[in-house]
């Protein structure tokens, strides 16, 4: 690419720290830093957790589409996250690992293996991503806990090490937290040696009386890293001090990410992230989809029942990221056979020859530098396929280059070939002789007959085609 100059255009991108759209400016031109909060492989990834992946996905999509050097890094919390987001509580993997009477070594490498499963499913490239683990990283957490020590932001208690919340001044603004409210709801079960309600474990020790599966050494006795501190030192290693997008799912505002910026900023000095982005909830009946349930949805939850987890992924793509989505079958189902029909109308017009239509691509580019508006790409779409007056060579190869970001693999678009029904099979077999005698009206009756039974009968030049809801069956 050196030496290829790109008229780049503007990208808007909401940031949750100024709560407005703002223009994208990278640190470096045309290239740009991300991290995203990867999964905690103490379970299987819920489709909530895979909304906050295919999210982060078409952002990284958006910009290699827009010519952008892309580094992106999402984090596998293997170690240290604890059932609460406050500092009780069990280690969820260790909580796993008793659940199945595995160690918690083995319980995070069966969940990451069923990550990669799931995310390469929906068409997430795993080789364009960078997937450290917490506990490849223990060394970077430490010496960053050093750091902040010798800054002055940490006390030690009895069960580890912590950071001092009232230390770091501009604590409460990124989630407008109410500190006071905070103080005043602080569960009364809440650890009493810590000085403030918001302060948070760096470095927990391992209880006396046991032996965790995962524990390390440390200046401060045996014992794990706290769970926020693992972003805060991957992050550092990989990207930099500073790098430019930051993404979650909103749960992380008011507790994590507001925990990675105190230390981030306390240890290195400079401002952590530029821009903040977050997806909002799939929500099922009950709210907020969430593993702790232990009876959650996950990819093969829908896999069984038939569904492909493109069209997941396609479902997903119909609401913006920032707008709560409440996830039902019949709207997984319709999104299904849209998704379908778009799969089967590009099998049925897969060419090389089409040229890229302007218009709809000015009107795609425009939807999507506009905070990545997926839904208005997709209403695109079905407008071009209904109304464009270019040939459909040049429909398809537009709806490739709109496929670049949506991830749809739209390219990879195959004619449906099934088995008819025996009874609609005698009755083409019975047609195609009739065609052969030149008996028109006796092919007709067996359209009509056909009709009667749900089947569309085209006579192509490769012979009668059948439609019946969607499916193409071919018959040569
Ligand atoms: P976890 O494994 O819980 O750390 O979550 C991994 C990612 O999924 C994080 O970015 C979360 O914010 C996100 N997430 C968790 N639950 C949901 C949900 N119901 N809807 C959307 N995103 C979610
Ligand atoms: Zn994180």
């Amino acid at each position: 690419m050196e030496g290829i100059a790109y008229m780049t255009k503007d990208i808007k991108l909401y940031n949750t720290k100024s709560r407005k759209i703002e223009t994208f400016v990278p640190i470096t031109p045309l290239h740009v830093g991300i991290y995203s909060c990867g999964p905690t492989v103490y379970h299987y990834v819920h489709l909530g957790n895979l909304r906050a992946f295919i999210f982060a996905d078409t952002l990284h999509r958006l910009f290699l589409y827009a010519h952008y050097e892309v580094k992106h890094v999402m984090n596998i919390t293997d170690v240290g996250h604890l059932v609460s987001d406050g500092d009780d509580g069990e280690d969820k993997l260790e909580k796993g690992a008793k659940r199945e009477g595995k160690t918690a070594w083995e319980v995070a490498a069966f969940y990451t293996e069923a990550f990669f499963n799931d995310i390469t499913a929906l068409g997430i490239h795993q080789a364009e991503y960078l997937y450290p683990r917490a506990t490849d990283t223990i060394q970077e957490q430490i010496d960053l806990i050093k750091l902040l020590e010798e800054k002055g932001y940490t006390y030690t208690i009895t069960d580890g090490v912590y950071f001092d919340t009232a230390k770091f001044r501009e604590y409460a603004d990124f989630a407008h937290l109410d500190i006071e409210g905070l103080k005043s709801g602080a569960r009364v079960e809440e650890n009493k040696e810590k000085k403030n309600a918001t302060d948070f474990a760096l470095w927990k020790c391992s209880p006396k009386d046991g032996k965790r599966d995962m524990e390390w050494q440390s200046p401060w006795g045996k014992g794990f890293p706290g769970w926020h501190i693992e972003c805060s030192a991957m992050s550092k290693k990989i990207l930099g001090s500073h790098f430019d997008i930051h993404t979650g799912g909103i749960d992380h505002i008011p507790v994590h990410h507001t925990n990675e910026i105190a230390q981030s900023e306390c240890a290195n000095g400079v401002t952590y992230v530029t821009y903040w982005m977050h997806n909002n909830f799939l929500n099922d009946k009950s709210g907020k989809m969430a593993k702790s349930s232990g009876d959650f949805l996950r990819l093969q939850s829908i896999i069984h029942k038939g569904i492909s987890p493109l069209a997941f992924r396609y479902y997903v793509l119909t609401a913006h990221y920032r707008k709560e989505l409440e996830f039902s079958f019949e709207a997984l189902e319709a999104a299904s056979v849209a998704y379908t029909k778009l799969r089967a109308w590009c099998a049925d017009h897969k060419t090389e020859t089409g040229t890229v239509i302007q218009s709809y691509q000015e009107a795609f580019e425009q939807a999507l530098y506009d905070d990545m508006n997926t839904p208005q790409i997709l209403a695109l779409i079905w407008s071009m396929l209904r109304e464009a007056r270019e040939s459909e060579a040049d429909i398809y190869t537009t709806l490739l280059e709109m496929d670049k970001v949506l991830g749809l693999n739209l390219a990879a678009s195959e004619k449906i070939i099934v088995q008819l029904p025996e009874a609609v099979h005698e009755l083409v077999t019975k047609r195609e002789q009739a065609r052969e005698v030149k008996d028109w009206s006796e092919a007709d009756r067996l359209r009509d007959e056909l009709a009667t039974l749900g089947f569309t009968v085209k006579d192509t030049n490769k012979g009668q085609e059948i439609q019946n809801n969607n499916q193409r069956y071919n018959i040569q």
